[in-house]
């Protein structure tokens, strides 16, 4: 009985020991010296976090105030369709239709002569509409005082367990709970990537500094078709 205890405290204290170096290795493994330099090697725990300011930004509101609350960003935040999709694109398409309208004034016996787009300036009407809104939403999230913001792109490294690359290193944090809401985005097929040929995606098309003179809309989903109808309007996107 003495010596099975006497064994059974070893093996405990041996199990002990590698449990420990395996955390440490862990550690190691994930969590560069800057990381635990500046957490003092103490993980920040969250009640909730959430990975993405699209949709993920709308969960959050005054009755969660009772939780110590995450979001992580890594782009612009809002997500897709305030900054890269719906809105911008509206903008621009809407535009498209006013130059549209004055270039077939004809038809309605108005005589109408549409001279030039400017397109920098309509592109900066739209993008510091966009991020001006974009900025006051950062900014009414990071001045709550029950919701941290991360700006950097997030990995899972465990379970409730995530990495978040921030512009001066790394941070780790832990949560009971996590929402992934980190959306879509564009994929470039390699036929296209490896060409040489210059292009763009839907997050870059529309704050380009000079229209091209041609565009081929390769796919034909809805941003595809959203893309060609903006972009096949003559005076909008096609001439400089
Ligand atoms: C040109 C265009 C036009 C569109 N028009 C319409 C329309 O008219 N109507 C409509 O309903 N939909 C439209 N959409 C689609 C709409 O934008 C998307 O369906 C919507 O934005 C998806 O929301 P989401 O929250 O799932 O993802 P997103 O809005 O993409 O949000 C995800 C966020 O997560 C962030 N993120 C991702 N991974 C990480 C990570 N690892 N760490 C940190 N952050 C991360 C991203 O940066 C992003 O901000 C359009 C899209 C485009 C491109």
């Amino acid at each position: 009985m003495v010596n099975g205890g006497v064994r059974e405290r070893e093996e405990l204290n041996e199990m002990k020991w590698k449990l420990l170096g395996t955390a440490l290795r862990l550690r190691a493994e994930h969590a560069p010296y800057g990381a635990w330099h500046q957490e003092g090697w103490q993980m920040r725990h969250h009640d909730l976090v959430i990975i993405g300011t699209g949709s993920g930004n709308t969960i959050v509101d005054d009755s969660f105030a009772d939780l110590d609350v995450a979001i992580v960003e890594e782009r612009k935040f809002g997500g897709t369709c305030a900054n890269y999709g719906c809105i911008p694109s509206k903008m621009l398409a809407y535009t498209a239709d006013v130059a549209d309208t004055v270039d077939d004034a004809g038809r309605f016996n108005i005589d109408a002569n549409l001279r030039a787009v400017h397109w920098a300036a309509l592109r900066d009407r739209v993008f510091d509409r966009t991020d001006g809104i974009e900025r006051a939403g950062r900014a009414g999230r990071v001045e709550s005082d029950f919701i941290t913001v991360y700006a950097g792109h997030a990995i899972f490294t465990g379970p409730g367990q995530l990495r978040i690359e921030v512009a001066d290193g790394e941070v780790e944090i832990t949560a009971d709970q996590i929402v992934v809401a980190a959306g879509g985005r564009p994929v470039v097929p390699p036929v296209i990537a490896e060409s040489g040929l210059p292009y763009e995606t839907s997050d870059t098309v529309m704050r380009i500094d000079e229209p091209p003179r041609h565009l081929t809309v390769l796919g034909g989903g809805y941003i595809a078709a959203e893309r060609w109808r903006t972009s096949s309007r003559r005076r909008v996107l096609l001439s400089p």
